[in-house]
């Protein structure tokens, strides 16, 4: 679970995020949305501490995320994240980006790493591709070894920023297929998409941001129906 109260986060002067409140519960789905530049790659970078934030708080399954870093390790840990370019090792093949991790940090031995690994990769369905290297896999391809690679994190939540959107449109479904299965798996995942049919799929809530603020939260049927806020409102008119 994730408890996000009054955050605030400033670059320089520009404040980035203001009073920004969210709690997710265990095994809740969120989709955020919103216009380019409202905080919403900052908002869920902090929540693995990728960015610092300057005022309130965050907690993740009970740790406090703190200047003075305890814990740090342990929510890494516990939070997958991926990312709109996939940032797999170029130089690695697909089934070592997938064990570096489980075998230095988690002090795996390889082999069960490995095994580790070849589940999650049949999960998203190309194991057959664990010895090629990213370059040689197409952009659906790559993105899914990088949800199987944080998956052999074993975390508790996952964080997406716009794993889809530099894709072509013929692979976008092969990806949201994956996360679809991980949600319906139960895991509690945070996702920054535009990618509307998923939201209604898979959100429970919708989390609308605009300026640095959380001006929207709503359940997906009312959000895409009748958005409350007319910024909302304005966004929806623009990308569907
Ligand atoms: P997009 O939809 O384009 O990805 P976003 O909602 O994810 O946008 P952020 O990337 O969180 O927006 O950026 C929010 C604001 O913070 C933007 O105005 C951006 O220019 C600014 N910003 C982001 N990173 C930095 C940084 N490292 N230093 C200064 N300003 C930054
Ligand atoms: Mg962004």
């Amino acid at each position: 679970a994730i408890s996000i109260e009054n955050l605030g986060k400033s670059y320089g002067d520009f404040e980035v995020l203001k009073s920004v409140n969210l709690s997710v519960a265990q095994g809740e789905k969120i989709v955020i949305c919103g216009p380019s530049g409202s905080g919403k790659s900052t908002l869920i970078r902090t929540i693995n501490r990728l960015e610092e934030h300057q005022r309130g708080r965050i907690i993740v399954d009970g740790i406090e995320l703190t200047g003075d870093l305890k814990g740090i390790e342990k929510v890494r840990s516990e939070v997958g994240m991926v990312f709109q370019h996939f940032n797999l090792f170029p130089h690695l093949t697909i089934l070592e980006n997938c064990t570096l991790a489980p075998i230095w940090v988690r002090k795996m031995p390889r082999q069960h790493a490995q095994e580790i690994a070849m589940e999650f990769l049949r999960k998203v369905r190309i194991p057959e591709q664990a010895d090629k290297y990213p370059g040689q896999l197409s952009g659906g391809q790559q993105q899914r070894v990088a949800i199987a690679r944080a998956l052999c994190m074993k975390p508790r939540i996952m964080l997406f920023d716009e794993p889809t959107s530099a894709l072509d449109p013929e692979m976008i479904k092969e990806v949201l297929d994956t996360m679809i299965e991980l949600a319906n798996d139960g895991m509690t995942m945070l996702c920054v998409t535009h990618e509307m049919g998923f939201a209604q799929a898979v959100a429970d809530r919708i989390v609308f941001m605009d300026g640095g603020k959380v001006i929207e939260e709503n359940r997906p049927a009312e959000f895409f129906k009748s958005p409350r806020n007319p910024r909302a409102r304005a966004f929806l008119s623009q990308i569907v």
